[in-house]
């Protein structure tokens, strides 16, 4: 075989003519909850063989210990200022998940009535709780203040005039946060930045000081805060710091005008490593964040989701059936787009590596190119393109980086069943949300009567 290396800092991955190879042990050695033991893939300390033998594939697993160490990094890079680390729901929204999280003392990021009723089930405080997204409904504001929600953030005068109406009627004060739009380029994929002027979140800098003036008048309305969000997956700290440095811009303005915040809220969208990318850490993105955070004298909050979930889950599938064309191989497993569709929408690139390893690397005869695919009606199903693997049918693989935005965005297309998804925790594992059965997907519907 014939390759160019092509090693960038601590690449774990070789390309050739063929296609990518990624190392798995090197790949590994990055992801701290999952390692090789005598060729075997484990989570935490769990075969994940055994995993797959209990619960069969498709199968999301996600280490509780994992997650656990991205939070605490985050609280104890920014131990310094007083602090909030709201989690962002959508990432990943098992009660599982969000109950370790709650109990660690964590608050919550959430998009609708949905999420805050799962947190709260999962043992969640509603004051810990900041209500995000740019549609919110009356019933949704309704429940938010009942339950006693920690802040709304707002994106638009007729939201705020909404919120208002609502709190007037329930005899309520909302508290409220403006999210502001920095205008900074997150040089991320566009379907995941949001800070931009061009993009429909937040309010624009220019028009942030008016709004604020008009809550104020507000009877109903308490002003606690500000918000940025300005997108997903980045790997850099540089665009924070514009954010920030816009935000604190604002702040002045509006201490000038007598409004005075008990919050600044950067949002979330710390980047991950997948395969190859290099973000900034958490404790090098709190470094450079502090100086100006201190200054302020504002308690701060973030809304992290993919940098605390995503690598701590694995999506296992098996590979059902190999199909080599004159063109190109297919290997079709039993995990579709339906059940992780970053790939598809957002051409992301996952690694995909065997649960048990072969007995040589990229050298061993029977390695060849293949494109991992789902067995969906669309030729944007795949889950991976052009890796070289050794695979067999019967094969187990795991998606790594599955944690995040995986589970969440699944569908039942094709009449397919989600996968069931599975905790770790030391030598423990535990299913907490069981494969859909095909009868419940239609259970609820209905045949057409035709009038008697
Ligand atoms: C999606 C979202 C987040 C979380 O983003 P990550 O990239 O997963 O950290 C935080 N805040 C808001 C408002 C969001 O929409």
């Amino acid at each position: 075989m014939s390759h160019s290396e092509q090693k960038i800092g601590e690449s774990v991955t070789t390309h050739t003519a063929q296609g990518l190879y990624i190392d798995p042990q090197a790949l590994t050695a990055h992801l701290p909850a999952l390692d090789y033991r005598d060729g075997a893939l484990h989570m935490e300390q769990v075969n994940i063989d055994e995993v797959v033998n209990h619960y069969g594939t498709p199968c999301y697993v996600y280490s509780k210990q994992a997650i656990l160490d991205v939070y605490h990094a985050y609280s104890k890079s920014f131990a310094s200022v007083e602090h909030q680390i709201c989690y962002a729901v959508k990432a990943n929204s098992n009660l599982a998940v969000l109950g370790v999280l709650a109990q660690a003392g964590a608050g919550f990021d959430i998009v609708s009535r949905g999420e805050l009723m799962r947190v709260l089930a999962a043992g969640g405080r509603a004051d810990r709780v900041v209500f995000s997204g740019v549609g919110k409904t009356y019933g949704d504001i309704e429940y938010a203040l009942t339950q006693g929600i920690g802040c709304f953030n707002i994106e638009s005068i007729s939201e705020l005039a909404l919120i208002n109406e609502v709190a007037k009627t329930l005899d309520k004060t909302a508290p409220i946060s403006l999210r502001v739009n920095p205008d900074v380029d997150a040089k991320t994929h566009p379907y995941i930045s949001t800070g931009l002027k061009d993009n429909k979140f937040g309010v624009a800098h220019q028009e942030a000081l008016a709004l604020y003036q008009q809550a104020a008048t507000l009877s109903h309305i308490e002003i606690v805060g500000i918000d940025c969000h300005i997108g997903s997956q980045l790997t850099e700290v540089a665009p924070f710091v514009a954010a920030l440095d816009k935000v604190i811009e604002l702040i002045q303005g509006l201490r000038d005008n007598g409004i005075e915040l008990r919050h600044i809220d950067l949002g979330g969208g710390l980047g991950v490593r997948y395969i190859d990318e290099m973000p900034v850490s958490i404790e090098d993105f709190a470094q450079a964040l502090l100086p100006k955070l201190s200054e302020l004298g504002l308690t701060v909050f973030f809304e992290p989701g993919r940098s605390i979930v995503a690598n701590a889950g694995v999506l296992l599938t098996r590979v059902d059936v190999l199909k080599p064309t004159a063109h190109k191989n297919f290997a079709i497993v039993d995990a579709a787009m339906n059940d992780l569709i970053r790939p598809a929408l957002y051409q992301a690139e996952m690694a995909v590596i065997p649960t048990v390893l072969p007995s040589a690397g990229i050298e061993t005869a029977d390695t060849q190119t293949w494109d991992i695919v789902g067995a969906i009606c669309e030729t944007g199903d795949f889950l991976a393109k052009d890796r070289l693997l050794s695979l067999q049918t019967g094969d187990t693989l795991a998606i790594t980086g599955a944690g995040a935005y995986g589970f969440t965005m699944s569908s039942n297309y094709n009449s397919r069943p989600r996968a069931s998804e599975v905790m770790v925790a030391g030598e423990r594992h535990q299913l907490i949300r069981p494969r859909e059965t095909v009868e419940a997907l239609y259970a609820d519907e209905q045949l057409w009567q035709d009038a008697p």
